[in-house]
């Protein structure tokens, strides 16, 4: 970097500094820094384009155009040279503009006469927020120096606009961060609620992004990588990160946080006049952008890396996000994406959840259900709207967040929560009756759980006992592996909180997306397929004995139900089962006592299972359909991806099929048969699953009432009807057949 040049550079910013000091007016600001701009780099024209909306830039401020062109001229994405610039991320620079690909005369503006064009994106961390430009009549591309400087110049305008700057009373933009806007998403959790936002990755603020002494800035970013580095030395030298793959992750960190290039770019930006963070974040931002665009699943983790790494480094330099903030008084938490420890970690205390990706079948969103959290999913863009604290509604019924409602939505929604909490009182007055059909069939409805604070559920929502509990999650909420007394003693909670009613103990079921922190990651290319659930039971089983003894220990002599994940084939169950045999075995010779009645099931999660011998169904005490597997693995569609995910429908006659001969083939040897997977708390659904023989469902707690309401105003056999008619007739579903109908019984 010529020494010129960084001199330049550091006065521009230096003039902007002043200009943006004594000015207060959003307006004003701009149009100072557009003639700044031009008169420090010699150029006719400076302009500042800003996002109006997402897909519309409009032009704010400009020294050199014509000025009634400001706030008239508007191009979408992708449109003209400074569409090019937002689109690409990229900054494009030419010699004949007129002639160049994507020109678009303006006549308005009068930029016919000039022939050079240098438009820089505006951008923070990723996000393109306009385009800042320079044009000159002189036919000449610009220098590196001079784009350089313009950059720099940009990310200052970056934080700026973040801040909301150039917002206020005759300004082009309406601050950021302070507007109504819904966000339409898609339902994962029912229900409504109304609180404050609570970011899951708060955002870096930063508020100085010139730097008032460069040498005090440089020693402050020395030190910062200093003291990251050291941190990253500790975590590498600590004995209790044993883990390879963790250690590799955080090898490759450390020779990024070495890496003399990126620390003397930052150096470099921080002499051209920009603070520690600002350099740190301008350096983050090129680095995204570039990335974002490249194919290659390496590089994009490489910018993971340094994404990861850059945050730290901001968080050292500002001391902020580095603790979870303080929850508001009704957390909503909103986030990217959520994996089902960290939702464990926040807790019941949250109101609601709306995610930018998330999906349906994760288990986070297991969690949430469970917890009868509304949860809204694929609301595109709210993490980079929303501010800790902000009001939010989260309408789970129809999909929708509302950041920061107008009176009129917040008075809608209020009265839309009271409607849903009647509905709830409704059902409340039908917990003590059986669910029993109109024509006498009566079912037994369960309840999934996964956590003590579950339990109590047991009693309000009237099920019979809990015929799924996920001991996974009490795993994935610590971090480190659980004791044996430890997961007795937990047992025993659970045991006593249900009263003598039924628990089916589910042995652990990791991999896919449930990883524990403390057990080795395995790399595998498809978890969901991969070393999972009772394949890890059998082929380590040091844990699944654990489990065994403490299930054991903690029935304490009454009944006991176990029942082992993703059996996929008769040996497995075989297998899984001898492994209890042995555990009985060991107790009792260690003179504990044994259950009362002891019943050893399987789940059905792989479609190979329904084909097993009848051996299997002779042999095993009952059956337990975990559909949400089951169902990815019968459509071959990705449970989390909801791209596939709703193409298809449960009620597709081929899968009825497929769950129909497994209820013959229970009932030919007997054995007790129940669908636990989330589809048996839709009530649709569950009157389908009834219709064709199944009589346990197990859900979670918030479905009982809606399915026993259903259950109890119909005649089953006339179900069954209608369902059998809708599959000879070749429908795809059987679910707009079912719907119509019911349509004239309630
Ligand atoms: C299922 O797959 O349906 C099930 C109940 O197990 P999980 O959702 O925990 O994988
Ligand atoms: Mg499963």
């Amino acid at each position: 970097m010529p020494e010129r040049i960084e001199t330049e550079s550091r006065k521009l910013l230096g003039r902007l500094r002043t200009a943006l000091a004594t000015s207060s007016e959003g307006q004003d600001r701009l149009d100072k820094v557009v003639n700044i701009i031009a008169s420090s780099m010699q150029t006719e024209v400076c302009s500042i384009y800003l996002f109006r909306d997402e897909d519309t830039l409009e032009l704010c401020a400009t020294e050199g155009l014509q000025a009634e062109a400001v706030h008239q001229t508007r191009m979408k994405l992708g449109e003209g040279l400074v569409g090019r610039t937002a689109r690409t991320k990229r900054v494009v620079n030419t010699a004949d503009a007129p002639n160049a690909k994507g020109f678009r005369y303006m006549p308005e503006t009068g930029e016919e006469r000039y022939s050079s064009f240098c438009g820089v994106p505006v951008q923070r961390l990723g996000d393109a927020l306009g385009v800042l430009v320079v044009q000159s009549k002189a036919a000449r591309e610009f220098s590196p120096d001079e784009i350089y400087a313009l950059e720099v110049v940009a990310m200052v305008l970056a934080e700026m606009t973040e801040l909301g700057a150039f917002t206020g009373e005759g300004a082009a933009l309406s601050a950021r961060h302070v507007q109504p806007v819904m966000f339409k998403g898609s339902i994962a959790q029912e229900g409504a609620s109304e609180g404050q936002v609570f970011l899951h990755e708060p955002r870096v603020v930063v508020t100085n992004p010139i730097a008032d002494d460069p040498d005090v800035e440089l020693q402050r970013l020395r030190d910062a990588v200093d003291t990251l580095r050291v941190g990253l030395d500790d975590l590498l030298s600590d004995n209790k990160n044993t883990d390879t793959e963790q250690k590799k992750v955080f090898e490759a960190y450390r020779m990024f946080a070495n890496s003399k290039s990126w620390l003397a770019r930052m150096e470099a930006d921080v002499e051209n006049g920009l603070s520690a963070e600002a350099a740190v974040e301008k350096e983050q931002s090129l680095f995204r952008a570039r990335l974002s665009q490249s194919g290659d699943a390496y590089m994009r983790e490489r910018m993971a890396d340094l994404d990861d790494l850059s945050n730290r480094l901001l968080r050292i330099l500002t001391g902020q996000g580095s603790g979870a903030a303080d929850m508001p008084e009704n957390p909503i938490l909103v986030a990217r994406n959520i994996g089902p420890g960290e939702l464990l970690e926040y807790g019941k205390a949250l109101k609601g959840i709306v995610l930018e990706d998330g999906s349906v079948g994760s288990h986070a969103t297991i969690v949430a259900r469970a917890w009868a959290i509304p949860l809204v999913i694929n609301a595109k863009g709210i993490t980079r709207e929303a501010l800790n604290g902000d009001t939010i509604l989260v309408d789970g019924e129809q999909g929708i967040a509302h950041l920061r409602p107008d009176d009129t939505v917040q008075g809608a929604f209020r009265d839309k929560i009271a409607m849903l909490t009647r509905a709830q009182e409704r059902y409340t007055s039908i917990r003590d009756l059986p669910a029993q059909t109109k024509d006498g069939v009566t079912l037994s409805l369960q309840m999934n759980a996964g956590l003590i604070a579950d339990l109590p559920s047991l009693e309000g929502s009237g099920a019979e006992g809990v015929g799924l509990f996920r001991t996974e999650l009490q795993f994935l909420v610590r971090n480190q592996m659980p004791r044996r007394a430890e997961l007795s003693a937990l047992y025993s909670r659970v045991l006593a909180a249900a009263k003598g009613q039924r628990v089916a103990f589910r042995t652990l079921d990791i991999g896919s997306d449930k990883v524990l922190s403390y057990m080795k990651p395995n790399d595998e290319p498809n978890p969901a397929m991969g070393w999972r659930a009772i394949r890890v039971g059998l082929d380590k089983p040091g844990v699944l004995r654990m489990q065994l003894q403490a299930f054991i220990r903690a029935a304490n002599g009454g009944p006991l139900s176990v029942m082992f994940p993703f059996i996929a084939q008769y040996d497995e169950f075989h297998d899984a089962k001898a492994e209890m045999d042995k555990a009985m075995d060991r107790e009792r010779k260690l003179g504990h006592p044994l259950p009362s009645d002891l019943k050893v099931g399987a789940m059905l999660e792989t479609p190979s299972l329904g084909y097993a011998p009848d051996a299997f169904f002779k042999e095993v005490d009952f059956v337990s359909v975990g559909g949400n597997d089951l169902k990815q693995f019968f459509f071959a569609a990705d449970r989390e991806n909801e791209r596939v995910r709703k193409r298809y429908d449960t009620l597709n006659p081929a899968f009825l099929g497929f769950l129909s001969n497994i209820v013959d083939r229970c009932n030919t040897h007997g054995t007790p048969l129940s669908f636990c997977g989330e589809d048996a708390g839709r009530p649709i659904e569950a009157l389908v699953f009834a219709a064709i023989g199944f009589r346990s469902l197990s859900m979670r707690p918030a479905s009982i009432g809606p399915v026993k309401h259903l259950l109890r105003r119909v005649d089953l056999s006339e179900v069954r009807g209608i369902v059998d008619a809708s599959i000879a007739a070749g429908d795809q579903s059987v679910r707009r057949a079912v719907a119509d109908w019911l349509v004239y019984q309630i």
